[in-house]
């Protein structure tokens, strides 16, 4: 399994950066989670973005989903003709929100691109040979960290989340964890998000494989942020920026 960062910036970009987004390959299933602003020009970068076999959106903040809005109109004139529509997996009420900015034809457009089905905690979707797994986590209501499962190996993305035993459960066993630490240190608790701290933390608490920060606010200093999550988890720590590229292997292996 691979994983490729397409934004990681939180709620809004700093140059040249995108907000959430993540591609996750392997074996028989591309599948991106969240669409936040400027993911799916980034997703040109490195993929086909006709082909996708599914969407999957975290929770109801803008800076997760706004460029679902522009891929329906890429799905919808399609270079090669109309295709089926998209598989989008998404938190109750989200379409309805997004309704909001669509006309009456709009909002009949964007069923006819995307197949919606709604997320609920804990039951896998199975996408080609990956299955993804969503858990409520504790961050605007509902929100679902997502854990991917192929080639005998274990991704969890936390999505938004405040620190706690919600996100324990998603990350626990996982090779490589792709963890939100939007706070500058001291705002820890200001909001439900995580500092760099408070994922390293989780990390160690999960037993997870390697630790890659996403979700980082555009003006945090990001070595600053590497070692203080060092600092709690000795595994791999990075701190992701747009188009890097990471193999899931297994805990213990060389990557
Ligand atoms: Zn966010
Ligand atoms: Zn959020």
């Amino acid at each position: 399994m691979r994983v490729t960062v397409l934004g990681s910036a939180a709620s809004h970009a700093g140059a040249g950066e995108a907000c959430s987004g993540h591609l996750v390959e392997c074996d028989g299933g591309r599948v991106l989670f969240d669409c936040g602003n400027g993911v799916l020009s980034n997703l040109y970068k490195v993929a086909d973005p006709y082909r996708l076999d599914a969407v999957f959106i975290t929770h109801n903040h803008p800076d997760h989903y706004v460029d679902l809005y522009s891929m329906q109109a890429m799905l919808r004139y399609a270079p090669e003709g109309p295709l089926e529509r998209m598989p989008l997996f998404m938190p109750t009420g989200l379409f309805q929100r997004m309704q909001g900015l669509l006309s009456e034809r709009g909002a009949a457009q964007f069923r006819e691109a995307f197949e919606l089905t709604e997320l609920r905690d804990r039951e896998p979707v199975h996408i080609g040979a990956m299955t993804v797994t969503p858990y409520a986590v504790n961050h605007t209501e509902p929100t679902f960290a997502l854990v991917a499962q192929a080639d005998g190996v274990r991704l969890c993305y936390t999505a938004d989340t405040a620190p706690g035993p919600w996100v324990v459960a998603a990350a626990r066993g996982a090779d490589l964890m792709l963890a939100e630490a939007t706070l500058p240190e001291p705002y820890a608790g200001a909001s439900p998000h995580m500092t760099a701290a408070q994922a390293g933390a989780l990390a160690l608490e999960a037993g997870a494989g390697r630790l890659v920060l996403v979700h980082v606010w555009p003006t945090n200093d990001r070595t600053r942020m590497a070692a203080v999550a060092q600092s709690a988890f000795a595994g791999p720590v990075t701190v992701a920026r747009e188009l890097d590229s990471f193999e899931v292997t297994r805990k213990g292996t060389p990557s």
